[in-house]
């Protein structure tokens, strides 16, 4: 036989290496590889969809503390008792199984940009091609003067789903009758802009049940709100009499907050408090500040037709932690934009097409039982920012029956997208 079996098998193993050859000039190894940080809604997502459609093609690695990521978005559900906490539970088997995703328990706590490397919490180092950061969001030091982590459990912000929300939840369950929830809303930009007006909704669902006397006050420094119109309509007509708006043009400013006293000083009056929800400012999970990603209002400025990081170009922000332009801050728009980044990623690292930059949101929002309402847009990439192209919005009077088909497609769009995401 002139060609050996061993020949054979030798120019086997050559083309597939060829076929499978990585496109990264000059980075002198193997398969290249992708290490996310965060397995939220924007991380989950581009580790997903990278490994789904790379084929192995690229290595991904995700990096994320908790076994259970709790879905912020439908948190409020579970504070009105439409959902329970474990059917907001995530976890990472399929990830690692099914799609080969290498996932890392652990915190991530340095970025090397220069030698492309991960510091982890437990020690050691995860080398990289391209990182993405998707850290989703934390607080601003100080924003709530009187108010810090330290006092998460007299006054909780509920604004990372779990523990803080069902200490929440017990707390509203809790009141003594004809008692007083404040709210401190936060300052723009915040992750989902409907969220502490849909929180207030079901807070005032659970005590209209059980405690119809109890009123809640919202503290807002801002002067209008998402879905303003639809969620005002919505109080009048469920919970009349019991929620507050108050805005800062009209109190004055917030002083302080005193959680060993639930007293809450606004204007240079005191209110008393049974239950306080503090949402302080927000900035960019602070992964993204470590890795020198931010700018001075604390988030990360991205290329829109990428994601990527207008600081480096290697690293990949996405979500929350984005400073990007148009899109509000919400599961709906970190999932899209992952999808977006893992394009761009895929095509960078193995010469596979790149498409053009689209992006899609919808924010749902429930009033009352069966009375949803939502708002959305579309998006495109300019050199400047994500842009909306088109955009709609539930309109106030509109019928019972409209209204409860927009809560049941929330219902739909819930299973959908965290399949998308966790698979
Ligand atoms: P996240 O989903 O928060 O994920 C970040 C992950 O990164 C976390 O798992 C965290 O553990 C991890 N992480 C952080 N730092 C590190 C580190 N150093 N190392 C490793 N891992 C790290 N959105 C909607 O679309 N629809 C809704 O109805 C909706 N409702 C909401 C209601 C509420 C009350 C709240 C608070 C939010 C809501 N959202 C909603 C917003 C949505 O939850 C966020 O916008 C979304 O989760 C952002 O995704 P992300 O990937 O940026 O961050």
């Amino acid at each position: 036989m002139s060609m050996s079996r061993r020949t054979i098998l030798k120019g086997a193993a050559v083309s597939a290496a060829v076929a499978a050859a990585p496109m990264i000039m000059g980075a002198g190894h193997g398969t290249p590889r992708v290490v996310v940080v965060g397995g939220g809604a924007g991380g989950a997502t581009v580790a997903r969809y990278l490994a789904k459609d790379s084929k192995g093609a690229v290595h991904v690695t995700l990096i994320e503390p908790t076994r259970t990521y709790y879905t912020c978005f439908f948190s409020n559900l579970y504070l009105g008792g439409f959902r329970t906490m474990d059917s907001l539970g995530h976890s990472y088997g399929k990830l690692a199984s099914e799609y080969g995703i290498n996932v890392v328990h652990d915190w991530a706590v340095g970025v090397d940009r220069d030698k492309k490397t991960v510091a982890l919490a437990g020690g050691g180092a995860v080398p990289y091609d391209r990182l993405v950061l998707s850290p989703g969001i934390d607080f601003v030091d100080g924003s709530v003067p009187g108010w810090d982590l330290s006092a998460q459990n007299r006054m909780p912000h509920a604004y990372k789903a779990g523990s803080q929300t069902e200490l929440l939840k017990a707390q509203v369950e809790g009141m003594r009758e004809g008692g007083v929830f404040v709210m401190v809303a936060p300052p723009n930009p915040f992750r989902c802009p409907p969220g502490p007006y849909e929180r207030v909704s079901m807070v005032a669902h659970v005590l209209k049940e059980k405690n119809p006397t109890a009123k809640i006050l919202i503290f807002d420094p801002k002067e209008k709100f998402s879905k303003q119109g639809l969620f005002q309509e919505g109080w009048e007509r469920h919970y009349p009499g019991m929620v507050t708006w108050l805005d800062a043009g009209f109190t004055g400013p917030l002083e302080e907050v005193r959680p060993e006293a639930m007293e809450v000083v606004v204007g240079g009056e005191t209110t008393k408090a049974d239950v306080v929800n503090v949402i302080p400012a927000m900035k960019a999970g602070r992964i993204a500040d470590i890795a020198g990603l931010t700018n001075d209002g604390g988030w990360a400025p991205i290329v829109p037709a990428t994601m990527q990081s207008r600081a480096d170009e290697n690293i990949y922000v996405l979500g929350d932690a984005a400073h990007q332009g148009d899109m509000p801050k919400s599961g709906f728009a970190a999932n899209s934009q992952a999808k977006v980044a893992a394009n761009a990623i895929r095509g960078a690292l193995t010469g596979s097409k790149v498409f053009p930059a689209k992006f899609t949101n919808t924010c749902w929002s429930l009033i009352d039982t069966d009375d949803g309402v939502k708002v959305g847009a579309a998006y495109e990439a300019t050199e400047e920012k994500i842009a909306s192209t088109s955009s709609f919005i539930s309109k106030t009077g509109e019928d019972a029956a409209l209204r409860k088909q927009t809560y049941e497609e929330s219902i739909g769009w819930y299973a959908g997208i965290t399949t998308d995401m966790f698979g």
